[in-house]
């Protein structure tokens, strides 16, 4: 059996090493963008210096090679889903007995007038950094449009190369639609704090370009034009679904997959950021992009693939991020606003740069969800107690199980109780046994 995978990214290469894993099948895997797989998310350590882009390729070269997992680096341009080819930029086209969409996001672009001068790019693929690089020479300052996980990244970049950088956000808060209000109000003074220009409310209005075809400057929904000579447009991203053209495979926002991630053709799949489950989890969305949605699914694909159908779950969902300096994480569920059935404990340290939330359920006291910014909670254990629904009050005794080697992170697990005490009247006291031993007995090992 041949099993072409179209898309190199997390998604692909996850799917194609476990099929090897499983079976003989002969694998090919085509990607357009980069000869080898590379790791999206460290895109801005490349242009920061931190990595070289050689950095990012978790594999060898010869990996491929030895796994007999067969690379090529091609544009798909079309599928003959009748004969079951797909036709490569060129004119070759490669036969197909299973076929894997796996061909990740596009940043949109919202129809802007003058989106398309020179100088005005999305932040996705290897193509862009190049042109980021690019139009970094000589820049005395760049506009960045869309507030979310991406801008900000962006920001941080030109503000590591000492670029001045305005950042227009739509909304009241930074990723206020994600974070709640103390959290977002974190970030904003984050942002701030590193000089540079936020514009809440604020958004595009038009892109102005100079004779030469450059961008020479933007104008805000405030009226005011701003001079620039780049503007990264970071709002948000989109299943890319180029290749649906033509057939008959149902497309949502992503390519529809059922919970075996079979698309409306039999033999065809859909994995990681295209893909579109007809059926999410309660409280989950459909499309989920982001890199551990590819990382989970490849694997459970690559059953099905090999003959054992296996269905796809969600799971407890987990997302981090870096913002400036501050980290975040979270683990469950953590509603932007409280609700009356859903309090949330909340402690911020008087830094302003620290915060723990934990989302419970008044009645029974489950946990439900942890959100964490500076402060690093081991995922297994905020995940066993989120999946086990264990009471508010045993997480907060045992906290010091969720803490990494005390030595290397300070832990405020006392102020939390604390907080939890003044807030509920209760006179909870912290356990004192820490460490890994404590974490064995939490997870029953
Ligand atoms: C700057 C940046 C930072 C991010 N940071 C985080 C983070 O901190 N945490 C997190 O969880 N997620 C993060 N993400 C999101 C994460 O990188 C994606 O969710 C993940 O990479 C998606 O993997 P994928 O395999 O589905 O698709 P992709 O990695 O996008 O791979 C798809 C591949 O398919 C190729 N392709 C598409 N169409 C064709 C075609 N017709 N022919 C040939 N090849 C094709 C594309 O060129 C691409 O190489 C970040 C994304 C970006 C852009």
């Amino acid at each position: 059996m041949h099993i072409v995978i179209i898309g190199n990214g997390i998604a692909g290469i996850t799917t194609a090493r476990h099929v090897r894993k499983l079976s003989d099948h002969r694998i090919t895997v085509i990607s357009g963008e980069t000869p080898y797989f590379w790791s999206r998310t460290a895109l801005m350590y490349i242009y920061m210096g931190h990595m070289k882009f050689a950095h990012t390729q978790p594999y060898e070269p010869w990996f491929w090679q030895k796994n007999r997992i067969e690379l090529k680096q091609a544009w798909v341009e079309r599928i003959d889903t009748a004969q079951q080819r797909v036709m490569l930029a060129g004119g070759e086209s490669l036969a197909y007995d299973k076929l894997v969409l796996a061909t990740g996001s596009r940043p949109n672009f919202y129809g802007w007038p003058g989106q398309d001068a020179k100088g005005v790019q999305g932040m996705v693929s290897y193509q862009d950094l190049q042109a980021i690089e690019r139009y970094s020479e000589g820049l005395e300052r760049a506009v960045v449009v869309g507030g979310g996980l991406i801008g900000i990244e962006l920001a941080e970049m030109f503000h590591s190369r000492h670029i001045p950088v305005t950042f227009l956000v739509r909304e009241e808060s930074f990723w206020n639609r994600v974070m709640p209000e103390e959290e977002s109000a974190m970030i904003n003074r984050e942002i701030l704090a590193n000089g540079i220009d936020l514009r809440l409310e604020t958004e595009l209005q038009e892109i102005l370009p100079g004779p030469d075809g450059r961008v020479r400057a933007v104008r805000t929904s405030a009226g005011e034009e701003i001079p620039c000579q780049f503007v990264g447009i970071t709002a948000g991203v989109s299943p890319n679904l180029d290749l649906a053209a033509g057939t008959a495979i149902e497309t949502g926002r992503g390519f529809l997959v059922n919970e075996y991630l079979e698309t409306t053709i039999p033999g065809i799949f859909a994995i990681g950021d295209c893909a579109e489950l007809r059926q999410p989890a309660p409280d989950r969305r459909a499309v989920e992009a982001v890199w551990y949605t590819g990382k989970l699914m490849g694997p459970v694909l690559a059953q099905t693939l090999c003959g054992t159908p296996t269905p796809y779950r969600q799971g407890t969902w987990f997302n981090s991020a870096k913002f400036m300096d501050i980290e975040w994480q979270t683990y469950g569920t953590v509603p932007v606003v409280p609700g009356a059935d859903e309090p949330h404990l909340f402690w911020m340290h008087p830094d302003g740069r620290k915060s723990i939330r934990i989302a419970y359920e008044r009645e029974s006291g489950r946990v439900r969800g942890f959100n964490l910014m500076g402060i690093r909670y081991r995922q297994n254990v905020c995940t066993h107690w989120i999946e086990a629904g264990t009471h508010i009050e045993s997480v907060l005794e045992n906290l010091g199980a969720a803490n990494f080697d005390p030595e290397f992170f300070k832990q405020y697990e006392a102020e939390l109780v604390q907080t939890y005490n003044q807030q509920t009247g209760q006179n909870l006291r912290l356990r004192r046994r820490r460490g890994l031993r404590n974490m064995l007995a939490i997870l029953g090992a």
